[in-house]
């Protein structure tokens, strides 16, 4: 509470009191209450013609705004590409007089487009930070309401805090950041209340062509003009209207993937800075232990990693709370779940079959195998690769398949029945034979996947899927008693690193 919040609840409490006692000693204390009431209707009543009501339901949207943010281009892990095009893009900013005089006409619009959590928000940060200016966040969900005209009024607003902050803070340009921007700015008509939807869009549209060429303000401010920078984030740019993405709008289009293993492990550098880690602590491994993460989740890696040492006590990071963040990243929480010895061995012999089927084709594969419960799964193997590979063979494919049957394989091998834990491994084994086979890599050779029928098709996934199934069967027969040394290891210790089951295997 402020000091004039103190203030009023003491007066309020005193009035109180005062009026109350003099109840009690018999004064008619009516007339003041009437009097108050009438002064709180006319408070309220100019509050409402004040636009305070009106503004409420207009709502300016949620900003995220204030000076440049503390964030660089050497906070961005990976993403080289995407960080030379954007400062390209932002000489036009930081050099305007170069511009001008190439007759250059200046960059209105930028578009990132990637998945999830790589770093879009972080490089318009940097980008503001990198031109010194001001900056303002909003998310496009917050354009959106029934009401036809209030997506349009906030764009207004947006614009308009834009231009007041850079003032402000004595700027000469802004950046509006705007993440989720289809959810604003989808193609026209597509929506059911499509009037507002249409409506929001047509007010940016106005905005960013009002941007005027060299003042970027439409004229609108005179002298003190303020240049604006749009920027947007989406993870589906084939949704957006085309004409946000015509020529002068948003001019450059940059591409923001997956960080490959170099980018993760910059990645991980980077959020390990300020912690203290162990010399056991690999960050190359971990990078490749790490395929397909976002920088998001490598982020959540470092600080669920920081979580497990605080709870274990430990002044520093080890490579054990790595390994228990990345699952932990990877799959969720440890579940307490009540699991029967026969069923905790059964989920041992499953995921020491996929270990060391995975080992055996795909050597080095193997990051850790565990019977943690985690979320749905009962146990996991994860795997490590050193390549992040873009394409894939036949061989390659089959090799996956064979990993996905070997955990049923293993159970049949040792218990007698296969269990409908592997169900899951089925369906992604089918998927993969699927994907074989429409890639042309199968036996049938290239083909149209509209013409071919699904009778044929499953037929060759069926053939592929039974050679995997063998193959699985055959390497496990022959290490029976390795698989079985790798259930009771796991049961025994719950975890066995993929470097110890190297160890074993080279033995
Ligand atoms: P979304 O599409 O979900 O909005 P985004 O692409 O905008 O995600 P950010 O908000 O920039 O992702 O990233 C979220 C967090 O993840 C950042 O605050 C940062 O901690 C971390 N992060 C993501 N990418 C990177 C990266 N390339 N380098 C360093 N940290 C990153």
């Amino acid at each position: 509470m402020g000091e004039r919040d103190r203030l009023y609840a003491i007066l309020a409490g005193a009035v109180g009191a005062g009026l109350t006692f003099s109840a009690w000693m018999g004064v008619n204390i009516l007339p003041v209450l009437l009097i108050a009431g009438l002064i709180g209707v006319v408070l309220a009543s100019r509050m409402f013609y004040q636009g305070g009501f009106k503004s409420r339901l207009v709502a300016a949207p949620r900003l995220a705004s204030g000076s440049v943010p503390g964030v660089g281009f050497a906070d961005v892990g990976g993403q080289e590409a995407a960080k030379r095009e954007l400062m390209e893009a932002l000489e036009f900013i930081r050099a305007p007089e170069r511009i001008r005089e190439l007759g250059i006409r200046p960059l209105k619009g930028v578009l990132f487009s990637g998945p999830p959590g790589t770093g879009k928000t972080l490089l318009a940060k940097a980008a503001a930070n990198y031109t010194q200016s001001s900056f303002l966040a909003a998310s496009g969900s917050e354009f959106v309401e029934m009401y036809a005209g209030v997506g349009a009024q906030r764009v207004r607003q947006l614009f308009a805090e834009a231009r007041r902050l850079a003032r402000r803070e004595g700027h000469g340009t802004a950046i509006i950041f705007i993440d989720e921007i289809e959810v604003m700015a989808g193609r026209r008509g597509r929506h059911e209340s499509h009037l507002e939807y249409d409506q929001t869009l047509n007010q940016l549209l106005v905005e960013m062509d009002g941007m005027e060429s060299t003042g970027g303000t439409g004229g609108r401010e005179g002298s003190d003009a303020v240049r604006i920078l749009v920027m947007a984030a989406s993870n589906r740019p084939d949704l957006l209207d085309a004409a946000l993405m015509r020529p002068g709008r948003f001019d450059r289009v940059v591409r923001v993937d997956l960080p490959d293993r170099h980018a993760r492990e910059h990645i991980l550098r980077i959020h390990c800075q300020n912690k203290p880690l162990e010399s056991d602590v690999n960050l190359t491994a971990l990078a490749a232990e790490t395929w397909g993460f976002s920088g998001a989740h490598l982020e959540s890696v470092t600080n669920e990693a920081a979580i497990a040492a605080l709870r274990r006590g430990a002044r520093r990071l080890s490579r054990v709370d790595f390994a228990e963040a990345i699952d932990k990243v990877m799959l969720g929480e440890r579940m307490d779940r009540a699991v029967s010895e026969g069923e905790r061995r059964r989920v041992a012999v499953h995921e020491g079959g996929h270990a060391l089927v995975s080992e055996l084709v795909r050597p080095g594969s193997v990051a850790t195998v565990t019977v943690v419960p985690r979320g749905l799964a009962l146990g996991h193997v994860r795997q490590g690769q050193d390549e992040d590979p873009v394409l894939k063979t036949r061989v390659d494919l089959e090799a996956e398949m064979a990993v996905c049957l070997a955990g049923a394989a293993a159970e049949e091998l040792l218990l007698g029945a296969r269990s409908t834990g592997a169900s899951s491994d089925f369906e992604q084994a089918t998927e993969i034979g699927r994907r074989l086979v429409l890639a042309g890599l199968s036996d049938l050779g290239p083909l149209d996947p509209d013409l071919i029928g699904q009778g044929e098709l499953w037929e060759a996934v069926r053939g592929l899927l039974n050679g995997a199934r063998q193959r699985a069967s055959t390497l496990l027969e022959d290490r029976t008693e390795l698989l079985s040394w790798l259930a009771d290891r796991l049961l025994e210790q719950e975890t066995v690193a993929g470097s110890e089951l190297r160890s074993w295997l080279a033995a």
